[in-house]
């Protein structure tokens, strides 16, 4: 493992391990599995840990592996503050408070305000006492270092940038969006101010590695480099030596291995022009194919009306990243033969995910031309001739019981 500078003189993994996408087994985290991927990065040298608030048990499912392997100490633990939950100096304290209980530590290493897009939330939180709250909890030992997960564009994150003394950041960054959200603007001024890094999203949720298109997938698998996707994706980060820790939602141990390999010999400008060409050729192929940029982040979720929003893009660009037959055969079983469907057509166009949405994308808009896209009437109709016969099983079962 290599390993780059926080601003205290911390040593960090430049791999951290993203604590959001830890495989689910019903609706809560399978520990065992979890357990086992996170101690597999242990052991191979990670030692910077993201979780959030708002990632459904996240934060409880970290900090009972951390303490039944008594491997706290021994790491650093990052989470955040929902921000956008904060309407007084009291809810500060409830949620860190209830973040450090569900840890189960007496601190956190790295805190961050979560999801800012604009200046104006960072006002607001002002507003409240943040910055006398942030002194106190420096001042005792609760909270190390100070920081902000950013998704608005790069003229706001340099605003909110200058306007703290802040110990470090974290932005979506990947070669898909070098010049998106703070992009890489964003990255040199913190680097120059001497602001360490963190990046998420560095392969935009899985999409630079399972739903690339076929040609993109060909054009990989022929380079002499003999690079995974992934590798391309973390690689192209690792280059850039203002990048300090790269975050991935690991979730199985072949994962954290070659995370682990890539991150063990990946240094800054050890790309050659062709490389850099390549990841151009790259882009090209990816553009030219989808639909439409949604990362798969689900900050838009839940819909009110259940709408499977990212579901229902990621089903419609693999209709064009791959092939027609694919994304309307998984739209059949991930949004239209499930238990409560979730269809685009039960949107009531109320707008609340499209202020979530970190994108920025029309998401009420793309959600009708995806709808008719993923189903013709052909579609249209075996789907509810599916969902009667469902309904019909179902009721058979109730009657038996
Ligand atoms: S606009 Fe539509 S999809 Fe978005 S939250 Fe409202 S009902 Fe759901
Ligand atoms: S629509 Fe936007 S918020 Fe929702 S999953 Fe996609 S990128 Fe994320």
């Amino acid at each position: 493992m290599q390993y780059r500078n926080g601003k205290h003189g911390e040593k960090l993994s430049i791999l951290g391990y993203g604590c959001m996408r830890f495989t689910r087994s019903g609706s809560s985290i399978d520990i065992a599995k979890a357990e086992k991927e996170i101690l597999e990065a242990f052991n191979s040298g990670v030692n910077y840990y993201d979780t959030a608030y708002i990632y459904p048990g996240s934060e409880a499912a970290l900090g009972e592996i951390l303490e039944r392997n008594r491997i706290r100490d021994n790491v650093y633990i990052a989470t955040k503050l929902p921000q956008y939950m904060i309407s007084s100096r009291q809810a500060i304290d409830k949620y860190f408070n209830e973040e450090l209980s569900r840890l189960r530590t007496n601190r956190v290493d790295f805190y961050l305000m979560h999801h800012l897009t604009d200046i104006a939330q960072w006002q607001r939180l002002k507003d409240v006492g943040i910055l006398q709250w942030i002194e106190g909890k420096k001042a005792s030992g609760e909270v190390k270092n100070i920081g902000f997960s950013y998704h608005g564009n790069s003229d706001n994150f340099l605003k909110i940038l200058d306007d703290y003394d802040w110990d470090f950041c974290q932005i979506q960054y990947n070669y898909l969006d070098e010049n998106s959200q703070a992009g890489v603007i964003g990255l040199k001024a913190a680097a120059e101010k001497g602001i360490p890094v963190i990046i998420m999203e560095p392969l935009r949720g899985g999409k630079l590695v399972n739903l690339l298109p076929e040609s993109a997938k060909q054009a990989i698998k022929t380079n002499s480099r003999g690079w995974t996707a992934a590798q391309w994706g973390l690689r192209w980060l690792y280059n850039q030596e203002e990048v300090t820790v790269v975050l991935s939602g690991m979730n199985s141990t072949e994962m954290v291995l070659e995370n682990v390999k890539t991150a063990s010999n990946a240094t800054a400008g050890h790309f050659t022009d062709e490389d850099f060409a390549f990841i151009e050729t790259l882009k090209k192929e990816i553009n030219a194919h989808e639909k439409i940029g949604c990362t798969g982040c689900r900050y838009c979720m839940p819909c009110p009306k259940g709408v499977d929003i990212p579901g229902i893009f990621r089903c419609w660009n693999t209709m064009y990243t791959e092939s027609k037959k694919n994304g309307r055969s998984q739209y059949v079983q991930t949004v239209a033969l499930t238990k409560e469907p979730s269809f685009a057509t039960q949107c009531i166009e109320c707008g609340k995910c499209e202020k979530h949405c970190p994108q920025s994308l029309p998401i009420r808009q793309k959600l009708k031309e995806a709808d008719k896209d993923l189903r013709p009437l052909p579609y249209k109709i075996a789907i509810a001739v599916g969902r009667k016969y469902m309904m019909r099983q179902a009721r058979d079962k109730n009657k038996v019981r």
